[in-house]
């Protein structure tokens, strides 16, 4: 069981930490691919709020293995009883993790389930290295030698924990060991991972950080090594280029902005040129052909469609496939009319119909010092490249 419905008010992120990307993939979705092999299925618990987050990371999870969804309350108690709930009585034993600890292994897993099997609940503990002192009243100075951190995954037979959390509130309990301890039942304690840290800082999600382990690490020392390139976070770049004729009585559509001009662009859907670029270099990006042959001029559906919408179409069938859209950059060759002072918008709706933050959309504009059917003002070319992340290979 996953739970990820914490608002992780402390990391400062825009969003639920669990959804937010870490090394091109998000840390819910790394716990799963930890799991996938050393369990028969898994019961993710999140917010309803969260629900359009976890769309987005949906594709992913449904490649990774079998899980059902259940909805948190106010509390982790509360999330991880929902999720107590929705486990059938087939589940004998149950391992609760924090989706904030990504970098689990297989062999952690394992362990903390054996104990469990033998002793009906089992924590995993790592010894303190700092210095630590008891600040309630006077500073007072405790001896690590005795004490543990404990991480998760907490694995217990399901009968014992489903019990504890009804015979006990729960509330104030910051864990599950402790609310199976309150409720009476003996809990052992497991070697944890130095490495099994929780991801609680915004720091700890920065861009191009190192992570603490990376993916490859972490198949290095499951169980059974495998090469993973159908887990192994990929980076492809797409490259799109479009023309249309510049003609009399059609409005002028760059980016999904309409500029005044005294022609526009002649064709079959709104002949937003620049649109069409960035739409086929995320096709290419995916290797899933071009615009053309999904949404075919000859059809009369797409006759005068807002290019904004064909742009969500692919966006969506890229995601359908595992990718997500890193950033892209475009350059329109107008000879006229002005475009900078429309760039500001066309960066927006691109970022909008792309889901991305507009920091990594790039528009610009530039002439062709009156040369060719650019200069000449017959047409206007664009130019559009793109990167992407595939989260899952081999899709
Ligand atoms: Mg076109």
């Amino acid at each position: 069981m996953l739970a990820a419905s914490g608002r992780g008010t402390r990391s400062g992120l825009p969003i639920n930490k669990a959804f937010f990307p870490v090394d091109g993939i998000c840390p819910l979705a790394r716990c799963l691919i930890a799991f996938r092999e050393h369990a028969q299925g898994a019961v993710i618990c999140i917010s309803e709020s969260d629900e359009g987050e976890f769309a987005k990371i949906k594709p992913v999870c449904d490649l990774i293995m079998p899980y059902r969804i259940a909805y948190g309350g106010e509390t982790r108690a509360d999330s991880v009883r929902s999720g107590l709930a929705s486990l059938g009585d087939e589940c004998e034993l149950v391992a609760i993790h924090d989706a904030a600890r990504p970098y689990v292994t297989g062999e952690l897993i394992e362990r903390v389930f054996a104990a469990a099997e033998e002793s009906g609940a089992a924590i995993p503990a790592i010894s303190v290295t700092d210095t630590v002192v008891s600040a309630e009243e006077d500073v007072r100075y405790l001896n690590r030698d005795n004490l543990r951190a404990v991480q998760t995954p907490q694995a217990f037979r399901k009968s014992i924990i489903a019990e504890a959390y009804a015979s006990v509130g729960a509330d104030g309990f910051t864990d599950d060991g402790s609310v199976a301890a309150a409720a009476g039942h003996p809990v052992a304690i497991v070697e944890g991972e130095q490495t099994n840290i929780k991801l609680t800082y915004a720091h700890q999600f920065c861009r191009g950080e190192p992570p603490a382990r990376p993916l490859s690490a972490t198949f290095a020392h499951s169980r059974e090594p495998r090469a993973s390139p159908w887990l192994a976070p990929t980076v492809t770049v797409g490259f799109g280029y479009d023309v249309h004729q510049l003609v009399q009585g059609r409005a002028l559509v760059l980016c999904g902005v309409t500029v005044p001009h005294t022609r526009g662009l002649l064709g079959h859907s709104d002949a937003d040129a620049a649109m069409h670029a960035l739409c086929d270099a995320i096709l290419g990006a995916a290797s899933l052909g071009d615009i053309g042959k999904h949404f075919p001029d000859s059809d009369p559906a797409y006759g005068g469609i807002y290019s904004v919408e064909l742009l969500k179409r692919v966006v969506n069938l890229v995601e359908s496939r595992g990718f997500r859209v890193n950033n892209a950059d475009i350059t329109i060759a107008a000879q006229r009319p002005k475009i900078a002072k429309y760039i500001g918008d066309m960066r927006n709706k691109l970022a909008e119909s792309m889901r991305i933050d507009v920091n990594y959309v790039s528009v610009k504009a530039t002439t062709t010092e009156r040369l060719g059917f650019v200069g000449r003002e017959e047409g206007i070319a664009a130019y559009a490249v793109c990167s992407l992340t595939h989260l899952v290979g081999g899709v």
